[in-house]
């Protein structure tokens, strides 16, 4: 931020030729004028703190920003193949649960082969996912999802 910089120079500047006219003789055997370069230099702070909070603020807001930005882009790229999110042209699968509800890429755990079920964990939220599921009649015949 260029211009709040500029503005912060402005004001040190102002306060440091205000500091310079308090201590001017003539100046400080006036009480009238004594005061209100008293409350010059108090002006001048008061308006340097409250540029530096703005800079902070502005600061914070470019960074929530910023995080926006990176969560559009990743939304642009995803693709959603039940029951999984999936990078484009990439094979890693993603937990729905975890980026619906959070917006948290977390990848799926391995295939793991329960009694009926073939099944991916989320390590995250242990959201468990039916990837293939086992008939078991005179033998074992697989359908997959
Ligand atoms: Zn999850």
């Amino acid at each position: 931020m260029d211009y709040i910089a500029t503005l912060l120079t402005s004001i040190q500047t102002a306060l440091s030729i205000t500091e310079s006219m308090s201590k001017s003789f003539s100046i400080m055997k006036n009480a009238e004028y004594t005061l209100k370069i008293a409350d010059l230099m108090n002006i001048l702070a008061d308006a340097k703190i409250n540029i530096s909070e703005l800079k902070n603020e502005i600061d914070n807001k470019i960074s929530q920003i910023q995080k926006l930005n990176n969560l559009l882009e990743t939304k642009e790229k995803l693709e959603f193949k039940e029951p999984f999110y999936y990078m484009q042209g990439k094979p890693d699968a993603y937990c729905s649960r975890c980026w619906d509800k959070d917006n948290r890429l977390i990848h799926v755990g391995p295939l793991v082969k329960t009694n009926i079920d073939k099944i991916r964990i989320c390590p995250e939220c242990k959201n468990e996912y039916i990837v293939e599921q086992e008939k078991i009649s005179m033998g074992a015949i697989k359908t997959s999802r």
